[in-house]
């Protein structure tokens, strides 16, 4: 996060950046006594507003048959176990751009044509 943080400050330093009067924001924080912008500041705000943005994803991961980190097949199948399958934030492979809910939604849709697809037949 560091890093990034470093990466944003050099972006804002461009001159598209600059010629758009893009100003680095000097927000206190009471507990980061550090000078503004040094590495201890940095960390001390990340500490201090640090957040997940309330987006997590990815703990039950779809994927193919031979990745070893898929938790879910491209059926929503819980790999090794009979009769199981995930439909819901946790099977995304890597977060979305956009926001996550309406993919949440989209993958219940999906199940249901799947589940439908597995048993009226
Ligand atoms: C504060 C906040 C703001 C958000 N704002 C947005 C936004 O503006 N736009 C957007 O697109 N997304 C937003 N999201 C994200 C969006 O809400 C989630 O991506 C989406 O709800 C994920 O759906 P899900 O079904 O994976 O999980 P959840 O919606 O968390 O559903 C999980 C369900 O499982 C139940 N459960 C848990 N454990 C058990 C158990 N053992 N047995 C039975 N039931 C259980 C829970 O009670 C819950 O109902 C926000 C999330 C939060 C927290």
């Amino acid at each position: 996060m560091l890093k990034g943080i470093e990466h944003a400050i050099k972006l804002g330093d461009t001159n598209i950046m600059k010629s758009l009067e893009a100003e680095l924001e000097h927000l206190k924080f009471e507990n980061c006594k550090a000078e503004f912008g040094s590495r201890e500041y940095w960390e001390c705000s990340l500490r201090t507003v640090g957040t997940t943005v309330y987006h997590p994803v990815g703990t039950c991961k779809m994927g193919p048959e031979d990745d070893p980190t898929a938790v879910v097949d491209p059926q929503l199948r819980v790999k090794g176990v009979k009769g199981l399958r995930v439909a819901d934030a946790s099977i995304m492979p890597t977060i979305t751009s956009g926001n996550t809910n309406a993919p949440s939604v989209m993958i219940g849709e999906k199940v249901s044509d799947l589940v439908k697809q597995t048993w009226l037949h």
